[in-house]
């Protein structure tokens, strides 16, 4: 059967990303790491895509979470920092959440601080009790300060927060930080932190009912398998199988350690797929154990 003439159906996925900034080329190199590509257009504000139904809309990083709630964009990829507080306004103004991360793309980190001058002498979060504080964020900071039992003005700024203090509109700031260097540049430091972000992969809160479903099923399977060939490699090495329990006693860690017998005796080789990084000093420790042979490879993709 045919939809009715006025059902708009979707069959291409419409990704949101950062235009310019610290998001742009990450979220471009992940989507592409996942089989995506575009054509550029002459605009650069809309790639569509080629190798797959998938497009691409580049944006203010702050405008994502609205585009997805308002259907311009399927997908975004966005600070959740950015993400968290649009979602905090939505609730305030009594609008109900559109949007939540549907992956944590592992680039993008940085912390949501507090930071004060220098010279204060910091003895706990009591010491902002009737302060001004200036941030970007002010629907985390309002419920964090809540949370704390602080009462303090909120003085909302749109940028350079960093500044404040020195220009006497502000006590303290509560602003992204990720080496510390400008808050350094500015004489203030960090003295405790409201959250932890990193960039996501954000969508609507509902699955896709039309042909977006599949499309963005097989992108997310696709994205998991960059994300664990990501900090993925494989461990292969020999050794006697009566050493074989010691050496899985170093390796807790591993995944599904495959076991295999060498020339019908008692010599084995293993291969294990490991997450994080095979320091120089695991290794040593493996060959004490009786490993031999040890080698890290890189693993090139990974599809569960
Ligand atoms: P736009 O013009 O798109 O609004 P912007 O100035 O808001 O750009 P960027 O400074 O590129 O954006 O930051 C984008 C995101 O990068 C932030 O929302 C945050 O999630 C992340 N980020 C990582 N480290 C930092 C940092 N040290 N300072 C600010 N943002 C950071
Ligand atoms: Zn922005």
């Amino acid at each position: 059967m045919s939809p009715p003439a006025t059902a708009v159906v979707r069959d291409r996925l419409r990704i949101a990303i950062q235009k310019s900034g610290r998001l742009s080329d990450p979220a471009r190199a992940m989507l592409a790491s996942c089989g995506l590509s575009w054509r550029e257009s002459r605009d650069r504000l809309f790639c569509h895509g080629e190798s797959l139904p998938i497009d691409l809309l580049l944006v203010r990083d702050d405008d994502i979470p609205g585009l997805i709630a308002d259907g311009i964009c399927d997908l975004g990829v966005v600070g959740s920092n950015v993400l968290i507080e649009q979602g905090g306004e939505r609730i305030a103004r009594g609008l109900a959440p559109a949007y939540r991360p549907w992956r944590e793309l592992g680039f993008g980190g940085c912390r949501l601080d507090v930071a004060v001058p220098d010279d204060w002498e910091w003895t706990g979060t009591a010491q902002l009790q009737g302060k001004r504080i200036a941030t970007s964020y002010p629907s985390i900071l309002a419920q964090w300060l809540l949370e704390q039992g602080i009462d303090a003005d909120v003085v909302v700024l749109s940028g350079s927060v960093e500044i404040a203090p020195r220009l006497g509109q502000a006590d303290a700031v509560c602003d992204l930080v990720s080496s510390g260097a400008t808050l350094a540049a500015n004489q203030l430091k960090a003295v405790t932190t409201l959250l932890e972000s990193q960039a996501v992969l954000a969508g609507p809160i509902a699955d896709f009912k039309d042909a977006r479903g599949e499309l963005a099923a097989m992108l997310l399977r696709r994205l998991d398998g960059v994300l664990r060939q990501k900090d993925s490699r494989l461990l292969l090495f020999q050794a006697q199988r009566s050493q074989l329990a010691g050496l899985m006693r170093l390796l807790p860690d591993v995944e599904a350690p495959t076991v295999m017998q060498v020339d019908g005796g008692d010599s084995l080789a293993l291969q294990a797929l490991c997450h994080g990084s095979m320091t120089w000093q695991r290794l040593e420790d493996l060959k004490r154990a009786g490993a031999r042979g040890l080698m890290v490879l890189p693993v090139e993709r990974m599809l569960a």
